[in-house]
């Protein structure tokens, strides 16, 4: 993939058009988590110094094309604003005169944040005459937003067909980081796939297999690769309609050279409650009514052995009820093993996915690794193998 690079870009005076991901969890109009705002600082300071005018283009919500107040953008501007320490001029609407009047009103380095762009039907319809609207704002294109890349809107998508299109520097470093993960990476590479069931990671899965030399599968999808191996899971969440699937899966990877590494040992309680009475079980010890809740010890060690041995590491998934202690032991060694060996410059280690995220951060490693996409679905179609609309749209 190669893409055009801002480095070289004639910046100033330029009107840069920039798709943020501004769709952050607001509570009574205060924003609760500016993640989101945080990671677009880079790009707009980097067109802002070299004196571009930059024009932010952001959804927020769902407002289905139309104009709804509560989905507003408007709360936004004062806190980014804030961030950036400058000011954010901001615009009634993302085309036409009220756009113009702002973006003629910046001066060089100055910035101004449109209004919702889902309150036009045109965005989610990827419709040509929209983005055509789009356009007449901007001199350049840049998309700063991969996780909103898996979709085909007029703001990931039409856009880039219509100016000189440029990769925002947080778009770069989730795309090289995505490559040193999947694409290229340094071998060998060890995935961990876990979470609750297999049905919604089928095709994760199946691109992993055809491309890892080791894959550990953990979580409550655990489960059903066990029950198709013929042991007994209990009360366990499993998709038992699924054992012909696990099976194929199971032998893609012996095809294809990747060493599955399923539980070895669990560990099981009667109801998930925190705090409850555990026991560690040997595979053909689980009875009627266990519930297997996270990995066993011996499972967890082979793991972190697994990792010493690896010089990549891309997870998505935990191990086991992370939410709910103690079955959040397996997940938190894992991550912690994962982060030191991270820091310490011997594994590159992605990860990504709304749960492994969380769970990251609840074992205090979220820092330590090499990258944790926050980029959610477009993060597992990535891994997915699939193409990105956004991401293809900004190749040269
Ligand atoms: P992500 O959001 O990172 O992609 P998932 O949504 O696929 O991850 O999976 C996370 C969920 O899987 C968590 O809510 C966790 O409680 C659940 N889970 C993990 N292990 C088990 C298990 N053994 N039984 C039931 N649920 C599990
Ligand atoms: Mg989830």
């Amino acid at each position: 993939m190669t893409f055009r690079s801002l480095d070289t870009a004639d910046l100033a005076g330029k009107r840069a058009l920039v798709r943020v991901d501004f769709n952050v969890p607001m509570d009574g109009g205060q924003i609760t988590d500016d993640t989101r705002l945080r990671s677009a600082l880079p790009t707009i300071h980097f067109l802002s110094g070299k004196g571009a005018k930059v024009v932010l283009l952001a959804h927020f919500d769902r407002p289905k094309g139309k104009r709804v107040p509560e989905m507003s953008l408007k709360p936004v501007a004062g806190p980014l604003s804030d961030l950036l320490e400058q000011p954010v001029a901001f615009a009634d609407d993302c085309i036409g005169a009220a756009a113009q009047a702002v973006i003629d009103g910046l001066e060089n380095g100055g910035v101004a944040l449109l209004e919702n762009i889902r309150f036009h039907a045109g965005e989610e319809k990827n419709d040509p005459a929209f983005a055509a609207e789009l356009a007449k704002n901007g001199d350049l294109y840049v998309n700063d937003a991969f996780s909103a890349a898996h979709r085909a809107h007029a703001s990931t998508e039409g856009l880039a067909r219509l100016l000189p299109a440029y990769p925002g520097l947080a778009m770069r470093r989730e795309l090289d980081m995505l490559d040193a993960a999947l694409g290229t990476p340094v071998k060998p590479v060890l995935g961990i796939v876990g979470g609750a069931k297999v049905s919604t990671k089928l095709d994760l899965l199946n691109n992993l297999v055809a491309r890892l030399d080791r894959l550990a599968i953990g979580g409550g999808m655990a489960n059903t690769f066990l029950a198709a191996q013929g042991h007994p899971v209990g009360s366990s969440l499993c998709e038992h309609d699924l054992g012909d699937t696990a099976r194929e899966i199971m032998a893609k990877a012996a095809a294809s050279g990747c060493e599955l590494l399923l539980p070895v040992d669990v560990v099981v309680a009667r109801e998930v409650k925190p705090g409850v009475a555990t026991r560690t079980l040997a595979l053909d010890e689980v009875g009627d009514g266990d519930l297997i809740l996270d990995a066993g010890p011996k499972t967890v060690e082979r793991l972190l052995a697994a990792m010493d041995a690896s010089k990549t590491l891309i997870w998505n998934g935990p191990l086991g009820v992370f939410e709910v202690p103690p079955f959040d032991i397996a997940t938190v060694a894992a991550a912690k093993k994962a982060g030191a060996l991270a820091e310490a410059g011997k594994i590159t280690a992605v990860a990504g996915g709304g749960d492994t995220v969380s769970a990251l951060n609840h074992a205090g490693v979220a820092d330590q690794m090499t990258f944790v996409s926050t980029a959610g679905g477009a993060f597992l179609e990535w891994m997915e193998g699939k193409t990105l609309p956004g991401v293809k749209a900004l190749e040269v």
